[in-house]
């Protein structure tokens, strides 16, 4: 087994623009990937968990995802960071799209996605963390060993469940120091 760090995608890796679908809109965030590249020598897996309800409410398709996350996930790679795997939930109750209209157990809040995650690679949640820019992201911390870091400049306050860092730099210095 191993250990993994689940990453949130929009707000958290990259800039959160409202339904992001296009490459040319995507933007990292500042520090994310010297960080990530840093998690991944550390030995940590690195695995996308995202909700994309852009897809149930018909912005876009899930091919359209499939494209912007191979891009992604290609221009990581030539950055050296792997990707261990990537999951999304494209459903959302009452969406247009029929297809999506789902009570699922994988739109986060739901934990759904962490464990076929943990499944499928093999994960060690007692040894893994959740970073996220809501506390959505961080709900399978109460339900795990995963631990939680909340990603944001805004002024919260720690929860016992999770860790506030304003940014990558503090994120990388909060792995320092473990
Ligand atoms: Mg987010
Ligand atoms: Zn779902």
């Amino acid at each position: 087994m191993k250990p993994a760090v689940f990453l949130d995608r929009d707000g958290t890796i990259n800039v959160d623009k409202d339904y992001l679908y296009r490459i040319e809109d995507f933007e990292y965030l500042n520090g994310v990937e010297e960080a990530l590249r840093q998690l991944e020598r550390s030995g940590f897996l690195l695995v996308i968990v995202t909700n994309q309800s852009g897809i149930a409410r018909g912005y876009y398709t899930e091919n359209d995802y499939r494209h912007l996350m191979d891009w992604m996930i290609s221009d990581l790679s030539g950055k050296g960071i792997h990707i261990a795997g990537d999951y999304f939930c494209p459903h959302l109750p009452g969406a247009v799209v029929k297809k999506y209209d789902v009570e699922c157990d994988c739109r986060k809040p739901k934990t759904g996605l962490y464990y076929r995650a943990a499944k499928e690679l093999d994960i060690d949640m007692d040894k893994s963390f959740s970073i996220g820019d809501k506390l959505r992201d961080l709900e399978i911390c109460r339900e795990t060993g995963v631990k939680g870091i909340l990603i944001g400049d805004k002024n919260r306050d720690s929860g016992d469940h999770y860790h506030v860092c304003r940014n990558w730099k503090e994120i990388s210095e909060y792995f320092s120091r473990l």
